[in-house]
């Protein structure tokens, strides 16, 4: 095993090249209409999260991967699509942008719940918030008023969602780098992918 104490790690769903080059050139239409201190999320850290599962035990992780991986052989592919802007906790005090999903949203909240569950048999922390599904492009150090009417809200292009990726979450100098842990398809029992630690 990997002999490291703990793992940061997250359930999401990546983005097509297609919708993630779209989701980049929102992102640099943004840049130059919104705040400063907007931290724009670089294109290859895009994602769509599902679960949250914070800080982990290693050897938790195949369990977790069994568990998450028999649900979601139960589920079935879908289609997603990213459109429109937004602002958790709110426009006038934002921490977060986001570009929200206009197509794929309920699907997308099952699979979200499916996730809980499966981290809650674990005993891992359940989702007191309902599931709001998003795609995080920036974020602020402190809450900010967005003028949100200054900019049009992008839209995208669809994209098939047919996997989940458990990630690691890693700190660096040039903030968090993610790397796929595990991939576990949907509706499909042959093609489950499980990545060693290092
Ligand atoms: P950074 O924390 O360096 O700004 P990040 O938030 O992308 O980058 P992580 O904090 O490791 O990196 O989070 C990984 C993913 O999990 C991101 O999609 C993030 O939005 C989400 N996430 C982080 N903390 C929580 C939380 N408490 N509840 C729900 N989702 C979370
Ligand atoms: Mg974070």
């Amino acid at each position: 095993m990997s002999g490291r104490e703990s793992v940061r790690a997250f359930f999401a769903v990546e983005l097509s090249s297609a919708a993630r080059a779209q989701a980049a050139a929102a992102i640099e239409l943004l840049r130059s209409e919104l705040p400063d201190p907007v931290r724009w999320v670089p294109e290859e850290n895009l994602h769509l999260t599902l679960k949250f599962l914070g800080e982990l035990d290693p050897d938790r992780i195949p369990k977790l991967v069994h568990l998450a991986a028999a649900k979601l052989v139960r589920e079935h592919p879908f289609e997603a699509e990213i459109g429109g802007l937004g602002a958790f906790p709110s426009a006038r005090a934002a921490r977060v942008v986001w570009l929200g999903v206009t197509h794929g949203a309920g699907p997308l909240a099952r699979l979200a719940r499916k996730l809980d569950a499966s981290a809650g048999r674990l005993g891992l922390e359940r989702e007191r918030r309902p599931y709001r599904a998003h795609l995080t492009i920036g974020r602020l150090p402190t809450p900010e008023r967005i003028p949100f009417e200054r900019v049009e809200a992008p839209g995208g292009a669809r994209f098939p969602v047919d996997e989940v990726v458990l990630f690691e979450s890693r700190p660096s100098s040039a903030g968090s780098r993610y790397r796929p842990l595990a991939r576990l398809p949907l509706g499909r029992a042959d093609a489950l992918e499980l990545a060693p630690l290092d």
